[in-house]
Formats: C-alpha cells, sequence, structure tokens
C-alpha cells in the first residue's frame, strides 16, 4: 500500500471514448469539402435523427452542451426568473443554469435510499412556497427518479417537469427510454459522459412545437430575416456532431463493457463492512453511466481515498459539496443530502478498464475497510 505503480498512468473517474480514426476522418473530410462546419449541418441533423430514433422519441434537438440545453428548456417551459424546486444532490451545472436564468432554486431533500429528489419532501415545499413555477429533478447516476409520482406532483399544482436527464442516456424505465418523461428532459454530451460529442447537449420535448421554438431559441432567435425571439448561440458544430455520429453505433458495447465492469466491482467490494449503492428502481435497465459507493461514514471514505490517491487513482466525489452549501447560495439544509455528500466517492468505470485495475481498487478498499 501507499507505493504509486509507475508502470501505468494515473487513472481518473473515467476516461473518453475515442472514436476510430479512419471513421471520423472520413466524416471530417466530407464536412470540409462541404465547407458547412456549423449552422444546423448534415452530421447534426443526421446524430439528431438517430438519437430520436434510438431512444424512440419523436423529435431530439441538439445544441453545444448540457448546461445550454437545460437553459434552454428552461426558457421553452417559461420558467426563466421563477422559483424551480431541484435536488440539492447533483452537479452544480443543473443549479447554474437555473441561476444564469434568473430562476430562484428552492432545495428539496433526496430519499436517501434512490439519491433522487424526494416527491414528498417536494409536495411539502410547493405548499410552503406556492410561487414555485416548476420541478427539476435529476436521474442520478442515471438511476430514475420516481417519475410516477413526479408527474402526479406536476399535475395536480399545474407546473412543469423537466428532468436534469444528464446521466440518464441509456437508461431506461419499464422499456422506455428516460428522456421520455417529463415536459422536457435535457441530456448532456460532454467527453466525460457515457456517450459523447466532445461537448453537447440535447433536449427531448414530448410537445409538438417545441423543436422549432428549440431552433430558434440556440440560433439567436431568427429565420432569416424574420426575427422571431431573443435568442442565443447553442449551436452543435459539425466537428461534434461527427464525433456522435462515429461513437453512437458502439452504444451496445460500451453499456456492456460498463455492466460487466460494475458487476466485478460488485464482487470485489467488500460489502460486509456497511457499504452500499444507491437502490435502483424498479423496471430500470441501468446504463451504469457510475459507480458509486457510499460509505459508512466520512471519515472512512477519506481513508479510502487517501489509499486510492497513494496509489494514483483518483475516484471522484460525485456529489459534493451537497449544493445547499454553495457559498453564493442561501439555503436551508437538506440533511439526507448533506449526508451522503459527505461519504460517497464514483470508483473510475468506463468500457474496457483493466479487470486487474478494477481487482486493485477492491483489494485497496477492502484493506482499508479492514483495518478502519
Ligand atoms: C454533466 C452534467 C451537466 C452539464 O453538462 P455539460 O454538458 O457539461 O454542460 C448537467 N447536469 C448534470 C447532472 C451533469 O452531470
Amino acid at each position: 500500500m501507499g507505493e504509486k505503480n509507475a508502470s501505468r498512468p494515473p487513472v481518473f473517474v473515467t476516461r473518453a471514448l475515442i472514436p476510430s480514426e479512419d471513421a471520423f476522418m472520413e466524416r471530417l473530410r466530407a464536412i470540409f469539402s462541404s465547407h458547412q462546419l456549423t449552422n444546423q449541418g448534415p452530421c447534426v441533423q443526421q446524430l439528431e435523427k438517430n438519437l430520436a430514433h434510438m431512444m424512440e422519441v419523436p423529435t431530439l434537438s441538439l445544441c453545444a452542451n448540457g448546461t445550454l440545453a437545460l437553459q434552454l428548456a428552461i426558457r421553452l417551459l417559461g420558467l426563466n426568473g421563477k422559483t424551480v424546486i431541484t435536488t440539492p444532490f447533483t452537479y452544480v451545472a443543473t443549479v447554474s443554469a437555473l441561476l444564469w436564468e434568473g430562476c430562484t432554486p428552492l432545495f428539496a431533500d433526496i430519499d436517501p435510499r434512490t439519491l433522487c429528489l424526494c416527491p414528498e419532501k417536494t409536495e411539502r415545499l410547493i405548499r410552503k412556497h406556492p410561487e414555485t413555477a416548476g420541478i427539476l429533478p435529476v436521474h442520478v447516476y442515471g438511476n430514475a427518479c420516481d417519475v410516477a409520482a413526479m408527474r402526479d406532483l406536476g399535475q395536480r399544482y399545474g407546473l412543469p417537469v423537466l428532468y436534469d436527464a444528464a446521466h440518464a442516456f441509456g437508461s431506461r424505465l419499464h422499456g422506455k427510454s428516460l428522456f421520455a418523461w417529463g415536459d422536457a428532459a435535457t441530456g448532456s454530451f460532454h467527453a466525460t459522459k457515457l456517450f459523447h460529442t466532445v461537448e453537447g447537449g440535447c433536449i427531448v420535448s414530448p410537445h409538438a412545437g417545441d423543436q422549432e421554438t428549440l431552433r430558434l431559441l440556440r440560433a439567436f432567435g431568427h429565420c432569416d430575416d424574420n426575427h422571431i425571439r431573443p435568442g442565443i448561440n447553442a449551436k452543435m458544430s459539425e466537428l461534434h456532431a461527427a464525433v456522435g455520429l462515429c461513437l453512437l453505433p458502439q452504444l451496445p458495447e460500451i453499456l456492456r463493457g460498463r455492466a460487466a465492469r460494475c458487476a466485478l466491482y460488485d464482487a470485489v467490494l467488500p460489502w460486509d463492512y456497511g457499504l452500499r449503492g444507491p437502490r435502483l428502481a424498479p423496471g430500470l435497465e441501468w446504463n451504469h453511466a457510475y459507480y458509486p459507493v457510499i460509505f459508512p461514514d466520512g471519515a472512512v471514505m477519506r481513508a479510502v481515498l487517501a489509499a486510492l490517491e497513494a496509489r494514483d487513482i483518483h475516484p471522484r466525489r460525485y456529489f459534493y459539496p451537497s449544493l445547499t452549501k454553495l457559498p453564493y447560495l442561501q439555503s436551508p439544509s437538506c440533511p439526507e443530502a448533506e449526508d451522503v455528500a459527505e461519504r460517497v466517492l464514483c470508483l473510475p468505470l468506463w468500457p474496457d478498464m483493466e479487470e486487474d485495475l478494477i481487482r486493485e481498487i477492491g483489494a485497496t478498499v477492502s484493506s482499508v475497510m479492514a483495518g478502519a
């Protein structure tokens, strides 16, 4: 223990997928010879079609990244400037998007079993804050929120439900993509995500006409000389879409590789010492987007983290801190989110990760836990 393994490079929480060079060069040559590098070109249109087909949703709109996808969806649903209930146990971008759209985020606590926004606590907060205009739950780690309860809340209180589905690409609930739930769902295709376009994002909405609105919102709000509404520049380039087109056919292989590596982690980690993972929603075909482990307490988690870092293995504290602790927000505390944030680690995971590395991580965790 405690020795860096000089024979291998540092290990991070994930490793970006690289498209086949031949396939990418072929697409690149076509893009360059067409001289259409961006502005809703053929690669973006093709990737939108392929993704919508794969997710079995009527339409999907690509944009420059997952944060802008959230911002566009917030505008699409008319939530900008309003009070929106969300979870404190998520990546900070969920809240940044709300703040940049002038919204007031209110945090309801999570269900400590699923780590997703708790419907009962959300309802209590809606009653306390009648100015609430919408709900923004997050499918944390690709697990599914209680979508039935959220839909019910949305209907009873007349509130749109916008899902941050940045982790959910490839997850299915009762056979349907997680993007099929909600008044809109947004995705991230950042290089660290399960499937990516280097930088990129998407919005899925079940409502007719939304794709046209999103097209305007993401491209300055005009169509030729006809200026319809204030827009922004959130377009995806042809080069980014080309990376996605090259990687998308690998999706089944990506999902299989991740599932196999999670099964190996399941086999080698010392569960008897009180480790646990999030409880997955019934009916979920999980995408294995992350490998989160919740330790019995913060001290043990930090000891494990230190032992792994001594071996040049760098898991991430997803998600730490609880966003109730953001220094630029004043928020009442959410004890469940704050508790889990203090003792969770996401272990390294990618589809072709070496099995020996998983065994080494398992052995390191085991030796720390045995000594703790
Ligand atoms: C990655 C992520 C985002 C932001 O996506 P980008 O494409 O990096 O802007 C938003 N929400 C969650 C939960 C994420 O994990």
